[in-house]
């Protein structure tokens, strides 16, 4: 249906409680990219949080296509939600007999060329992420106010994007990009249990940086780890590959784009346009 005529309850439980999860996808030229990767992650964040998604994976799949299919665009950016549903005002979950389920799929707003060029500047925020015996941050859940408040910290600091540490002083991620260190040609990103979303960007660069002949290593590390990096970049499905070269008015490396950052934003354009699971044939 048009964008004007999409309306949801005010009595949904992803809109009354954040009760609920979502993902965020790319088409390229026509084709959705990862769309099963995507998939699969959102049926294991509905999975985890016990909500029982309308439908089986295959009609998910099929769902997009359509959605996108129907648009009529080749390059966009799909949004999939699965809310709780409608259910009486308080939190119990049992009130919503079905899941909501809402596929947008829309123009993308990219980030300005130029940022892939010289790279952005970020700060470390207060606001720490929550460890996984809390929420995990691999359920990739309705509740990002979290995330807001980091990005609210980075954007009052007058930096492009945040860095998030976990309540142990641990590196986890940007507000919503993954994070990759450069150090003597060696590639690190926190581990899973420092409390991170697995992004798919994320395992699309470790297996490219790994069939590439790189050393990838899932370790944890530190604010200082990052001032002295040779090469910091974020990774998402909106961002794609994105460089950092400012942390905290710390230069990192040269202060430019590193070259292990600029292949992997090479690769990684080349790879989306190459791959991905096709709607419009013609
Ligand atoms: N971390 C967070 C908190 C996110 O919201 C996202 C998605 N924008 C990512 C990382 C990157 O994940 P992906 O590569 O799957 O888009």
């Amino acid at each position: 249906m048009p964008k004007e005529e999409a309306k949801i309850s005010v009595y949904d439980h992803g809109l009354l409680y954040g009760d609920g999860i979502f993902e965020g996808l790319r088409v390229y030229n026509g084709r959705i990219f990862k769309l099963e990767e995507h998939v699969d992650r959102l049926y294991e964040s509905a999975k985890s949080i016990m909500l029982t998604i309308p439908m089986p994976k295959q009609e998910m799949i099929a769902a997009h296509v359509e959605t996108v299919r129907q648009n009529g665009l080749r390059d966009v950016y799909i949004r999939s939600i699965v809310t709780r549903g409608v259910g009486s005002l308080g939190i119990d979950p049992r009130s919503c007999p079905k899941a909501s389920v809402i596929i947008i799929v829309d123009k993308i707003s990219l980030y300005p060329a130029e940022l892939y060029e010289k790279g952005i500047d970020v700060v470390t925020v207060a606001t720490r992420r929550p460890s996984v015996d809390v929420l995990s941050p691999r359920v990739k859940s309705l509740n990002y106010l979290n995330n807001v408040m980091a990005k609210i910290e980075a954007a009052r600091a007058g930096a492009f994007g945040g860095i998030m540490l976990n309540s142990e002083g641990y590196v986890t991620e940007g507000t919503a990009d993954n994070i990759f260190l450069v150090k003597k040609g060696i590639i690190y990103t926190p581990p899973g249990h420092v409390g991170i979303l697995q992004g798919i960007t994320r395992d699309t660069i470790m297996t490219m940086a790994t069939e590439s002949g790189y050393i990838v290593k899932e370790e944890v590390f530190t604010r200082h780890d990052i001032y002295v990096a040779d090469e910091i970049f974020f990774t998402g499905s909106g961002a794609e590959v994105i460089p950092v070269i400012n942390c905290d008015g710390r230069v990192i490396g040269t202060g430019a784009p590193g070259p292990i950052t600029r292949y992997f934003i090479e690769e990684y354009r080349k790879l989306v346009n190459s791959t991905g699971y096709t709607v419009f044939t013609s």
